[in-house]
C-alpha cells in the first residue's frame, strides 16, 4: 500500500471557524512536532466563513510555513462542509481529521500516523473522557449518542472527529454523494481494518466553543435523520399503540352505551380527540423532517462553496514535484 521508493506524505485537515488566535499555535505544535518524528506532511486550514481574523492568521501561517494551506468557504456551511472540503484538499497517501483548537491532542497524529503504516486503513480517536462540560450538555450528547449508536448498529458513545484515514477509506468518503453527510458515523460505516486511539479530550485555551445549544439539536436532528429511518417507523409504532387503546376504549364505550350508562363519556371523547389529534401531528412532524432532507438532497447543491484558496506560491513547483 505504501510507496516505499519515496517517503509518505500526511494531510491534516483542520476546520476552523473563528479560531484567530489557535491557527498559530496549531500550525506551530503540528509542524513542529511532525518535523521532530520525521513524518512528510501538509497542513490544511479550512477557514469556514469565520467572522474574525482567522483567513488572515491563515494567510500568516502559510507564508511562514511552506507546508501550510488554507481553504476559505465563502460563508459558514459547518464543521461537517468543513471536514469534506479538506478530504477533498489533500493529496497526502493518508489524511488525519482534528480540530483546531486542539482539544484533540496533536501528539497523538503520530500514534496514528504510525498504526496506519503498520497497514490499518481507519485509525478512530476514541475519548476516554468527554473532557469539561455542563452536566445538561452531557446528558443531552448521551442521548444523542445512544440514539444513533442504535441507528447505525456502531458505538458511537466515544466516537469523535479526531481520524486518520488512509487515501482509500478517503476516496470513499468523497464518491458519495449525500449532502448531509456525518463524518463521525460514515467513517466507521464504511469498515476498512480499523484500529483505535484512546485520547483525553483537552480543555481549550483560546477562545470559545462554536456551538449553541440550537445548533446542537440541529446537529444531533440532521444527523439522526439522514443516517437513519428509525423514527420514520416509529410511526408505526405508535399508530399500534393509538389503535390498541381505541380497540379498549371502544369496547368499553360499547358495554357503557348497552349497560345504559353512556352519557358520562365526554371526557373520554375530548381526551382521545386530544391524543389521536397530537400523534398525528408528530407524525406529520417527523414525515415532513424526511421529505425536507430528501428535497435538500435533491436539490443537489454543492456542500461548501469555496471563496479562496492559500498556499505558498514560492513552493508551488517544490510541492507539485514532491509528489
Ligand atoms: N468548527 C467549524 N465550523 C463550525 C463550528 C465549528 O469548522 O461551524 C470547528 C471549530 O473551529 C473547531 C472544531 O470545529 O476546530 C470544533 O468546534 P468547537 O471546539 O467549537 O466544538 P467542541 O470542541 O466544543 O465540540
Ligand atoms: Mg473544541
Amino acid at each position: 500500500m505504501q510507496d516505499t521508493t519515496k517517503q509518505s506524505l500526511l494531510s491534516v485537515v483542520l476546520p476552523a471557524y473563528n479560531e484567530e488566535a489557535s491557527v498559530p499555535r496549531a500550525a506551530q505544535v503540528i509542524c513542529s512536532l511532525l518535523a521532530e518524528a520525521n513524518i512528510r506532511h501538509e497542513i490544511i486550514f479550512i477557514d469556514d466563513g469565520s467572522k474574525d481574523g482567522t483567513w488572515a492568521a491563515i494567510q500568516a501561517q502559510t507564508a511562514r510555513h511552506p507546508q501550510v494551506r488554507g481553504v476559505r468557504f465563502s460563508r459558514n456551511f459547518g464543521k461537517e462542509a468543513a471536514i469534506f472540503a479538506g478530504l477533498a484538499q489533500g493529496r497526502g497517501d493518508c489524511v488525519v481529521v482534528l480540530d483546531c483548537d486542539l482539544q484533540h491532542p496533536p501528539e497523538k497524529i503520530v500514534e496514528m500516523y504510525r498504526l496506519w503504516e503498520q497497514g490499518y486503513q481507519v485509525v478512530e480517536g476514541v475519548k476516554v473522557s468527554r473532557g469539561k462540560e455542563s452536566p445538561l450538555h452531557t446528558l443531552a450528547a448521551k442521548t444523542f449518542y445512544s440514539l444513533i449508536s442504535n441507528a447505525t448498529g456502531i458505538d458511537m458513545s466515544r466516537a469523535s472527529d479526531f481520524k486518520l484515514l488512509d487515501r482509500r477509506a478517503v476516496d470513499t468518503l468523497l464518491a458519495m454523494r449525500e449532502k448531509n453527510a456525518f463524518f463521525r458515523a460514515l467513517s466507521s460505516w464504511i469498515g476498512f481494518s480499523t484500529a483505535q486511539v484512546e485520547f483525553e479530550v483537552q480543555p481549550r485555551l483560546e477562545g470559545a466553543s462554536k456551538w449553541s445549544l440550537r445548533s446542537l439539536i440541529r446537529y444531533a436532528l440532521v444527523n439522526l435523520t439522514s443516517f437513519s429511518a428509525a423514527p420514520l417507523q416509529l410511526i408505526t409504532l405508535l399508530g399500534l399503540v393509538v389503535f390498541v387503546c381505541s380497540v379498549g376504549l371502544g369496547l368499553w364505550s360499547l358495554w357503557e352505551k348497552l349497560s345504559g350508562q353512556a352519557l358520562e363519556g365526554f371526557t373520554t371523547v375530548i381526551l382521545l380527540q386530544l391524543i389521536i389529534g397530537s400523534v398525528l401531528m408528530i407524525c406529520l412532524g417527523i414525515i415532513g423532517y424526511y421529505v425536507a432532507r430528501i428535497y435538500e438532497e435533491i436539490k443537489d447543491r454543492p456542500r461548501y462553496i469555496v471563496a479562496d484558496l492559500c498556499e505558498d506560491k514560492t513552493n508551488d513547483g517544490q510541492a507539485e514535484t514532491d509528489l
